[in-house]
């Protein structure tokens, strides 16, 4: 018999119950979980929430060393979603991965709304045109969702529109504390729905303008970490590609070269495992620079927009 929940020492039928409502469903979840947020969800003591992970710990495969054969094997099951730019596609080594985080970052009108639109639609298509045949969740920020943009691209692949938009599950986030909680149900839709690809957009907007000043910064910063960390498992536990948006600041301190920086500082950066940078270029065409990527050359190319979605 495969263990549940409530074989863990200290999770009776009540704990048990609120740790299922809140996507703690089985050992592996509890076991990779921070105590902390055990212990808000259940409503238990932190040191309780200890005793209850260690012991999933024990019995779940949390995984030891691994070989790097091992790895290998387990890199197989990534799989890789076309952007619609081929040129884009080899920038990153075939497209976007799966169990990891893609940003997107640049300045207002770069593209970025219009490559998660993108994504959305490709994400959709049938395994034989490159796409996952799988539904796609997207948390939306900024209010710049729009079906109509879907039904334009999906005519543009030949998908039956409606079928496409049937798909594509938004939920417009109203503040940054909803975009974490928006982010925690995510799993709950992935039991219903196949997801191999949520998107957020914008990751920062909401964190920038709520957490203004010094004194506030090292709390946004612990939240925007948790709520990255949220998506990283996601990708991980689902075999799904996190894809998500990034604004620019001016460094005012910059006199040469670029003064853009993406927000979020350290965090972003060190939790994205791919960084893209866009800028505008002439007519519709855009520059993507890949960033710091843990096996692929740095390097850029172009891709266009056109009615018709992301092109080369
Ligand atoms: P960001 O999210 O980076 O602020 P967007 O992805 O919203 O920027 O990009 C907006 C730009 O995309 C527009 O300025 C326009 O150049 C292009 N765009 C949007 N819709 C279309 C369309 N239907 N046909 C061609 N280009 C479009
Ligand atoms: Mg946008």
């Amino acid at each position: 018999r495969e263990l549940t929940i409530e074989d863990l020492p200290g999770v009776g039928d009540a704990t048990a119950e609120k740790l299922r409502e809140s996507g703690y469903d089985d050992i592996m979840t509890i076991a990779v979980a921070s105590p902390k947020d055990l212990a808000e969800i259940s409503g238990i003591a932190e040191g309780a929430a200890i005793k209850i992970i260690n012991a999933a710990r024990k019995y779940a495969d949390v995984g030891n060393f691994e070989t790097g054969e091992e790895i290998l094997n387990k890199r197989k099951e990534i799989k890789k979603l076309t952007t619609g730019s081929s040129n884009l596609d080899n920038l990153l080594g075939g497209g976007l991965e799966t169990q990891s985080i893609t940003e997107f970052f640049g300045e207002f009108g770069s593209g970025k709304t219009q490559i998660m639109h993108q994504l959305a639609v490709n994400a959709t298509m049938p395994v034989e045109k490159n796409g996952f045949d799988s539904d796609v969740l997207i948390i939306d920020t900024e209010n710049t969702f729009r079906p109509e943009r879907i039904i334009q691209m999906a005519r543009a692949k030949d998908l039956d529109p409606d079928q496409t938009l049937e798909r594509i599950h938004v939920a417009r986030a109203y503040n940054s504390h909803h975009q974490i909680l928006l982010a925690e149900k995510a799993a709950d839709m992935a039991r219903e729905y196949k997801i191999r690809l949520l998107i957020v957009d914008s990751l920062t907007s909401h964190f920038r303008s709520e957490y203004v000043g010094r004194g506030s910064l090292a709390e946004r910063q612990q939240l925007l970490n948790r709520h990255m960390h949220d998506l990283l498992k996601f990708g991980t536990i689902y075999n799904a590609v996190i894809a998500v948006t990034n604004q620019v600041s001016a460094n005012p301190a910059v006199f040469f070269g670029d003064p853009m920086n993406p927000i979020g500082g350290n965090i972003v950066g060190h939790t994205a495992t791919f960084r893209i940078y866009l800028r505008k270029a002439k007519a519709g065409k855009r520059i993507a620079r890949l960033i710091d990527s843990p096996y692929l050359p740095e390097g850029e190319t172009v891709i266009t927009i056109t009615e018709s979605g992301i092109t080369d």
